[in-house]
């Protein structure tokens, strides 16, 4: 089985409509490239900051720019409308925990994605007003990065946790901690160790400047000696990103010892041979 679950049927600029691309031509385009790319299952999961009831759980001015579609109208065409599971990543907002639940009530979900993207109010992968990184220093950024990321798994509101170590995402263009990034990992592994959640391994980071998967492999080793699951999925955000760099993460996962990968089905886990 292969999977592809964090997938968006759209690319994040705001002029990508609703109307545009929640249509059942775009999805049919999706399904046809996973089919023939060996992707047994396949599912959306569009950002929750575009849809204008996540303003109900945080009002961050570029979800305010951004929240414009509407999310029950979201769901009823991935279910009425296409074989798409369904799915929303949704960000993991610290003191906003019973919101988000609230908003997330609203479907029934095959399967709910939790990224941190932001650390209060800036974001480790934006360019520009929110950049993290127009003033703070790698070893701080890292330690709460990967603190919140902990929490996040902690909440439960979460089936997959995202592009574990984003954080990286830059690679080179912006600072780097020095030396053995496993002090940063261990910040996240009590809540991920505590908790139920499955660990995505992301090919989206080889199409970033970073170039290389997520999570770094000792980050992945360490989740799955935690007893985490692992669900494997490229971030798409076009047709031709589905599936894109699986044979590099297959290796990495058999180098790792991972035989079996997590498969969703209203939010029921249930695991299947890799491959
Ligand atoms: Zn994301
Ligand atoms: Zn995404």
């Amino acid at each position: 089985m292969l999977t592809d679950y964090h997938v968006h049927l759209r690319p994040d600029d705001r002029d990508a409509t609703a109307a545009r691309h929640f249509t059942a031509a775009n999805a049919e385009r999706y399904a046809e490239v996973a089919a023939e790319r060996g992707i047994g299952a396949l599912g959306v999961s569009e950002h929750v900051h575009r849809f204008r009831q996540a303003l109900e759980v945080w009002r961050h001015p570029f979800w305010v720019e951004n929240a414009i579609d509407d999310l029950d109208g979201y769901c009823s065409f991935v279910r009425e409308e296409t074989e798409l599971r369904l799915g929303i990543e949704a960000d993991f907002v610290p003191g906003r925990e019973d919101r988000m639940a609230n908003l997330l009530a609203r479907c029934e979900w095959d399967y709910v994605i939790g990224s941190v993207h932001f650390l209060r109010d800036a974001a480790v992968d934006m360019e520009g007003d929110f950049d993290v990184w127009r003033s703070s220093d790698p070893e701080r950024v890292w330690t709460r990065y990967f603190e919140w990321l902990g929490e996040a798994a902690r909440t439960g509101l979460f089936d997959i946790l995202a592009h574990p170590d984003l954080v990286k995402v830059w690679g080179r263009e912006r600072p780097l901690p020095a030396g053995d990034l496993r002090r940063f990992y261990d910040r996240a592994m009590d809540g991920i160790a505590d908790s139920d959640v499955a660990i995505e391994v992301s090919t989206a980071g080889l199409r970033k400047p970073v170039g290389e998967i997520y999570p770094a492999p000792a980050f992945l080793e360490m989740c799955v000696e935690a007893g985490r699951p692992v669900a494997l999925s490229s971030d798409a955000h076009s047709p031709d990103e589905l599936g894109h760099g699986y044979e590099q993460a297959v290796d990495l996962l058999e180098s790792i010892g991972v035989e079996r990968i997590a498969v969703f089905d209203r939010r029921q886990r249930t695991l299947e041979p890799l491959g």
